[in-house]
């Protein structure tokens, strides 16, 4: 009898973890272009395993709503926040701030993210990123998947076997990405400042270890030197002319501007003004590289570069990653269903992961967001975000 029912309780429990979880959807834009009409969405073990007519047994009714893919960021600083004095603060090393307090900051600004509907980041990058995305891995604390750099190569770094040695120890030390300074911050002109030779040991070096290289480039010049290294990215490229974006699209390399990280800024500048570079003239700087930066993504958009969607997001702008897309069709004139495009299976593919995320296919991790509205026809809908999902976990739920 007991034996009876430890097995009725064993197959009780098989059943009950086996059960699917279904979304009822009306409208899904599958992140690939396609938009799919009064579906459900079936999940199991955290992935999708079929697109169904709607007749099953529904779990959460999101109709009414526009499902899509959990969306993707491929720039982001979580780490950086404002501290207890209103004041952008990033942690590590020369910080005022308690390591303890910092990395507290960090899973906050991470948490906040997953909530703006981002299920995956790459963050380019803090040395807490680690810490922060293997517990989040382990699920231990509420976030994005993470996807980081730890620490950034620049033209100080050292010679190109030096540099060489630091990919290795990133590697080693778990850096998913390798992040490079090409050029200058736009705050301080955008100029390169890595020699082509550093450039090239740096992408050089991971691209033996398999490893992908963001490099932040403004001017043309350092923007070409790491296409031509095999850097695997473009971050910002507010500078870039004709040539340089052709050579982007030629050679198949990611392109990732961003919009929200300089509205912010702007938006913010009391809480910046006086530390570092945040200076007057860097502010005037990042006011012209708005209207730059729009001018570039119109011309990369006519040459097909594969544009993805990051935001650079620092102190103020974790949870409004979902402005970039507004940006993107309101400043640049980007199609919506293409900036979608680009915060999802673009997105994914960019970060070699285009066959587990950013796509509402079969096989694909069940990362679901829903919003309130058509983000096709009023873009600022992606503010209105009311379910998210990941890795078949709800974490947001406040549709009605
Ligand atoms: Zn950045």
């Amino acid at each position: 009898m007991r034996q009876n029912l430890n097995l009725c309780l064993l197959l009780w429990a098989t059943w009950a973890t086996a059960q699917p979880v279904v979304l009822k959807t009306s409208t899904i834009l599958d992140g690939k272009g396609q938009v799919l009409k009064n579906k459900s969405i079936v999940i199991e073990g955290g992935r999708i395993v079929r697109i169904s007519e709607a007749k099953e047994k529904v779990t959460y009714d999101l109709s009414g709503l526009t499902v899509m893919p959990g969306w993707i960021d491929t720039h982001v600083h979580f780490a950086v926040h404002f501290d207890a004095n209103n004041r952008v603060e990033a942690g590590g090393a020369g910080s005022k701030e308690t390591p303890e307090r910092s990395a507290l900051y960090a899973a906050a600004g991470a948490y906040a993210t997953l909530m703006g509907g981002f299920t995956t980041v790459q963050s380019l990058g803090a040395e807490v990123d680690g810490g922060v995305r293997d517990l989040i891995n382990s699920g231990q604390i509420p976030g994005p998947n993470v996807i980081t750099s730890l620490r950034a190569i620049y033209r100080d770094t050292g010679t190109p076997e030096q540099i060489r040695a630091f990919v290795r120890k990133a590697k080693a030390d778990g850096a998913d990405v390798i992040k490079l300074f090409a050029t200058a911050s736009i705050r301080d002109g955008g100029a390169q400042t890595m020699s082509d030779e550093q450039i090239r040991a740096a992408c050089g070096e991971a691209s033996m270890l398999g490893l992908r290289s963001a490099a932040h480039a403004h001017a043309s010049s350092g923007a070409k030197a790491a296409v031509l290294a095999g850097c695997t990215s473009i971050e910002h490229g507010a500078l870039l002319d004709n040539e340089a974006l052709q050579l982007i699209a030629n050679r198949g390399v990611y392109l990732d501007p961003n919009f929200l990280v300089w509205h912010n800024y702007l938006e913010n500048k009391p809480k910046f003004l006086g530390i570092g570079n945040y200076t007057e003239e860097g502010f005037s700087f990042m006011e012209k590289a708005i209207p730059q930066m729009a001018d570039v993504l119109k011309r990369a958009m006519k040459l097909n570069a594969k544009m993805v969607l990051g935001t650079d997001a620092v102190a103020g702008s974790h949870g409004r990653n979902a402005e970039e897309f507004v940006y993107r069709v309101r400043d640049a004139g980007q199609p919506p269903m293409d900036a979608i495009i680009s915060g999802t299976s673009l997105a994914a593919e960019s970060l070699r992961l285009g066959d587990k995320i950013g796509s509402i296919l079969p096989n694909m991790a069940a990362d679901i967001v829903a919003v309130d509205g058509d983000p096709l026809k009023d873009i600022t809908a992606v503010r209105r975000v009311v379910f998210v999902m990941k890795n078949g976990k709800v974490y947001k739920n406040v549709a009605h």
